[in-house]
């Protein structure tokens, strides 16, 4: 069994990602960083997703000397320009809620008739010090107010082509149908699986 350390402090994400890897017969075993007992927020400082979720992963893998991955997603409003993109955790402001990110959302869209977003995340592994990156991208768009208690972050007000649901309106399981992240996971399930 291959073991990696999935290095965020985002316990809706690990929980994700597990369920998407349990779909692959425990062929995975993932660590968190609490099971490592690393307690450190590691920064994301640049302008990029691809370079935070990088950046994430190198921390990791020279602190620990493990293989492991780290991942970064955004939400990309297409009349928003883009935004909030790679500032969505902080959108409404350092230390806000995803409460406050939804709130300045709604108000940026209030009059507008293209509502279309996408997530996008970016995977960043590191095996035996060789990076790789895996993209996953979801296309939907915001609707006027929440819907829905399950996920996290903006799932309540996104819903994705081919569904009438918001992602808080979803089991993991059918989120996961969906996701940017499942799609990202699998390229890097792939990839693992092409090492053999
Ligand atoms: P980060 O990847 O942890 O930096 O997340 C960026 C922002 O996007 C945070 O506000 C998250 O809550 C939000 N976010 C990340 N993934 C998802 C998702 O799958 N659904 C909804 N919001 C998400």
């Amino acid at each position: 069994m291959k073991s990696f350390i999935f290095a965020t402090n985002n316990a809706h994400k690990i929980e994700e990602v597990k369920n998407i890897l349990n779909q692959n017969n425990d062929e995975f075993l993932i660590r968190s960083l609490e099971d490592e007992n690393i307690h450190f927020d590691i920064p994301e400082p640049f302008d990029s997703i691809e370079e935070n979720a990088c950046e994430k992963a190198r921390v990791i893998y020279s602190y620990t000397g493990k293989n492991c991955f780290a991942e970064d997603t955004g939400l990309e409003v297409e009349s928003l320009n883009g935004e909030p993109g790679v500032k969505s955790a902080r959108y409404a402001g350092e230390g806000k809620s995803s409460e406050d990110n939804i709130k300045k959302l709604l108000a940026g869209l209030e009059n507008a008739s293209n509502r279309k977003a996408r997530f996008k995340t970016i995977i960043c592994l590191i095996i035996n010090s060789e990076e790789y990156t895996f993209e996953g991208i979801c296309k939907g768009m915001i609707i006027n107010e929440k819907r829905g208690n399950a996920g996290f972050g903006y799932d309540a007000v996104f819903i994705p082509d081919g569904s009438s649901n918001t992602f808080a309106e979803m089991t993991m399981a059918e989120k996961n149908i969906y996701s940017h992240r499942r799609k990202a996971v699998d390229g890097l399930v792939n990839y693992l699986k092409s090492m053999k």
